[in-house]
C-alpha cells in the first residue's frame, strides 16, 4: 500500500484524489503499476544532481514567497483590530501592528535570501531535550558540518526531521544555498538509500520517484546511470 500522492511521481504535476493516472504525463499513480518490481535501494545514485535551479524549485520559492506576502499584512490587520476590540485603543493597536509588520518583514526576508552553498562533511549530530517552564519539552536536532574550505556549520531542526535520521556522521554532503530551506542537503553518495529526502518540504521519499509526491519538487538522485 502506498500514501495518497498530491503530485505525480514521475513528473511533479498536481493529481487530483481519483486521478489512476497523471492527467500530465500519462504514468500511473499507482506506485505497483508504475514501478513493478524495480528496487528501492539502488534507485539513488552516486553524485551531486545538478538541477538545483530546477523550475519546480522556482515554482516552490515563489509559492512561500506568496504565503509570506499575504500573511504579513493580514496578521498586522488582525493584531490592529484585536487590540482595539480589547481597549488598548488605536494608537497602541497601530503600534502593535507595525511592531508586528516590521519583525515579520525581516523574518520573511532572512528566510527567502540566498545563501552561499557549500560541499562538506557530517562530523557530529546531536539531540537535546529541554524540560520547559511550562512542562513541555523543547527538543533540538542539530547536525555539525565541515565544509571542504575548513569552515563549520551547523542545521538546527526544532522538531524532528527526517533527514537528522538519514545524515549520518563522515556523509559527503552539499548544501544547496540558492533554495536555502533547513532540508536542502543532498548527500553524495544515495546508492544504499531505501529513502532520500525532498530537499525543499523534507518529507522522506522513495527513491524510485523522480518529484516529491508531496509538494511536487524535483528530488535530487544524484547520477543515476553507469
Ligand atoms: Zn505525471
Ligand atoms: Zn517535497
Amino acid at each position: 500500500m502506498s500514501i495518497r500522492k498530491n503530485y505525480c511521481s514521475s513528473c511533479g504535476a498536481k493529481v487530483r484524489k481519483d486521478d489512476e493516472i497523471c492527467p500530465s504525463c500519462g504514468k500511473p499513480i499507482n506506485d505497483e503499476m508504475l514501478y513493478g518490481n524495480t528496487r528501492r535501494i539502488g534507485a539513488g545514485g552516486i553524485g551531486y544532481s545538478e538541477i538545483t535551479d530546477h523550475e519546480s524549485f522556482k515554482a516552490y520559492k515563489k509559492f512561500t514567497g506568496k504565503i509570506w506576502a499575504i500573511s504579513i499584512p493580514v496578521i498586522t490587520i488582525i493584531v490592529i483590530l484585536a487590540s482595539m476590540f480589547t481597549g488598548a485603543g488605536l494608537t497602541v493597536g497601530l503600534l502593535a501592528g507595525v511592531v508586528v509588520f516590521i519583525i515579520m518583514l525581516i523574518v520573511g526576508l532572512m528566510i527567502g535570501r540566498k545563501k552561499p552553498g557549500w560541499d562538506g562533511t557530517v562530523i557530529r549530530k546531536s539531540y537535546h531535550r529541554r524540560r520547559r517552564d511550562d512542562g513541555a519539552d523543547d527538543d533540538t536536532y542539530t547536525i555539525f558540518f565541515r565544509t571542504d574550505s575548513g569552515k563549520k556549520k551547523s542545521q538546527v531542526w526544532k522538531s524532528h526531521s527526517g533527514i537528522y535520521d538519514y545524515l549520518q556522521e563522515g556523509d559527503r554532503v552539499r548544501f544547496l544555498g540558492n533554495l536555502g530551506t533547513q532540508y536542502a542537503y543532498e548527500k553524495y553518495d544515495k546508492s544504499e538509500d531505501d529513502r532520500i529526502p525532498c530537499a525543499a518540504c523534507g518529507t522522506m521519499m522513495d527513491p524510485r520517484y523522480d518529484y516529491c509526491t508531496v509538494c511536487g519538487c524535483i528530488l535530487l538522485k544524484g547520477k543515476t546511470e553507469a
